[in-house]
């Protein structure tokens, strides 16, 4: 594949061999290290435009990494684009004082998500799941926090936990061992937190009943986002709901992916869900970075009598403000997301057909705008299904001959192909074409 082909690359290994010098690993994050899947080196990127993405060889690229979620309108949107400029140049970007756009930002947000009477502003997911917990700890005076295996809520100690375990130190199946992401976390931190299978009502269940009274919320994105794509099985969210509530543990939903991406009130508004507390980034900022923590305002009481501090000099910067002012006027749009639906429902289609033509054995799971196709020849219901079964290796010779053919997205299995909406059927119909014969080269190699 040409991304093994250093002469069609060779720009991004160059950088990468000088990034390496003066920066940890060569990249900024994780989720672009070598060991993320980025092997041999990342691509450097050059720009991207609307649904395409050129690296600094000028290669181009369908993009379906979407920086991990946050360009849901594409790259360079106009509308977001200009907003920002403008606030720049006219404005300024951090005052240490209110504004009134954060006002009307904040009033866009409640109209948009029933569950959310009252909204927060920070910068990143991370930040706004850390003060979630908090305050979920805060308002119960409970101590435990249930996590399911297999998520991922952002990088701070007390969320960092039993992302992608190895089994053989991950304990037992319904009852899994707390596993910290590496090693630097304070002392202690395990005992505040249950790790659970997703999608396993018994096992909620018997958490609740055995220690409800210590727990003060359970965090859970609706659809696992983090180990793929997992759909919740029909029943689950609900029950999870009602065994929350009847234990007063504060149900908070991470859409930092979900939210204004599977619908304008998130996954909650697609599965009909009402979380007491949820969390909201990425798709938020139309690409800038900006989060916000919603919920009720019995719960947001605690914020606002500043029992339960949320401060950060950066929190509802103009930049990030004006940003999702735009972003969210644009997805407000009557009609979008079915056009959005129904264009991805294609690309599911279309891979679909492809597997079926080249009889592999592998399946998509899609909902909306966010999918997976799982090298597997079993369902796969959590984390531990994912780990037996997911095919890594098949998995990661898809991902080259898709990139070698003008197809990006992220090369983990356990991560997302996101469409944007930014994204054209001509777009999904070279998509599927590619496909069928990226698929074809996959064959023959397993
Ligand atoms: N929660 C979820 C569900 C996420 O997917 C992520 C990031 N991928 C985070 C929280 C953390 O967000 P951020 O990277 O903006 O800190």
């Amino acid at each position: 594949p040409a991304y093994k082909t250093p002469s069609r690359t060779h720009r991004s290994r160059d950088c990468f061999a000088r990034s390496s010098d003066v920066i940890p690993s060569g990249v900024n994050s994780t989720a672009r290290a070598v060991w993320s899947g980025w092997d041999p080196y990342p691509l450097f990127v050059d720009r991207g435009t609307g649904s395409r993405l050129f690296d600094i060889d000028g290669n181009e690229y369908i993009d379906y990494l979407l920086g991990l979620g946050p360009m849901i309108l594409g790259h360079r949107p106009q509308k977001v684009t200009q907003a920002v400029v403008d606030f720049i140049q006219n404005r300024g970007t951090v005052f240490a004082m209110p504004a009134a756009d954060e006002i009307a930002l904040s009033e866009k947000i409640v109209a948009a998500v029933p569950a959310i009477e009252q909204v927060r502003l920070c910068n990143t997911g991370t930040e706004a799941v850390l003060y979630a917990v908090r305050l979920a700890r805060a308002f119960t005076g409970r101590k435990k926090l249930i996590r399911f295996e297999g998520m991922y809520h952002g990088f701070s100690d007390g969320v960092y936990w039993s992302k992608h375990p190895t089994l053989e130190t991950a304990g037992p199946d319904k009852t899994p061992k707390a596993v910290p992401q590496g090693p630097g976390m304070p002392a202690g931190l395990d005992g505040s937190l249950i790790i659970l299978p997703w999608n396993d009502v018994e096992a909620l269940r018997d958490a609740i009943a055995r220690e409800g009274h210590n727990i003060a919320a359970v965090i859970t994105e609706a659809v696992m986002c983090n180990t793929g794509c997992i759909l919740p099985e029909p029943g689950y969210l609900e029950a999870m709901r009602e065994l929350t509530a009847k234990a007063g543990i504060i149900l908070i939903c991470d859409e930092v992916i979900t939210g204004f991406r599977l619908s304008l009130a998130g996954a909650q508004g697609y599965y009909g869900l009402e979380p007491d507390l949820s969390t909201f980034a990425k798709g938020l900022g139309g690409g800038f970075p900006v989060a916000a923590l919603g919920g009720r305002k019995n719960i947001m009481a605690l914020v606002a009598d500043g029992t339960v501090s949320m401060a950060g000099t950066y929190s509802a910067n103009g930049i990030a403000v004006a940003a999702a002012n735009a972003t969210l006027d644009h997805l407000v749009t009557p009609g979008i997301y079915d056009t959005l639906y129904e264009r991805c429902q294609k690309l599911v289609d279309g891979l679909s057909k492809v597997i079926a033509d080249n009889q592999m054995p592998a399946y998509v799971t899609a909902v909306g705008p966010v999918m997976q196709l799982w090298f597997a020849d079993k369902p796969i219901r959590h984390y531990r299904d994912a780990a037996r079964h997911a095919r890594h290796d098949v998995f990661r010779t898809w991902w080259e001959e898709m990139l070698d053919r003008g197809v990006l997205f992220h090369p983990g299995a356990f991560e997302n192909l996101f469409v944007s909406f930014a994204h054209t059927d001509d777009d999904i119909a070279q998509t599927v074409a590619i496909a069928g014969e990226a698929m074809r080269a996959v064959k023959a190699k397993h």
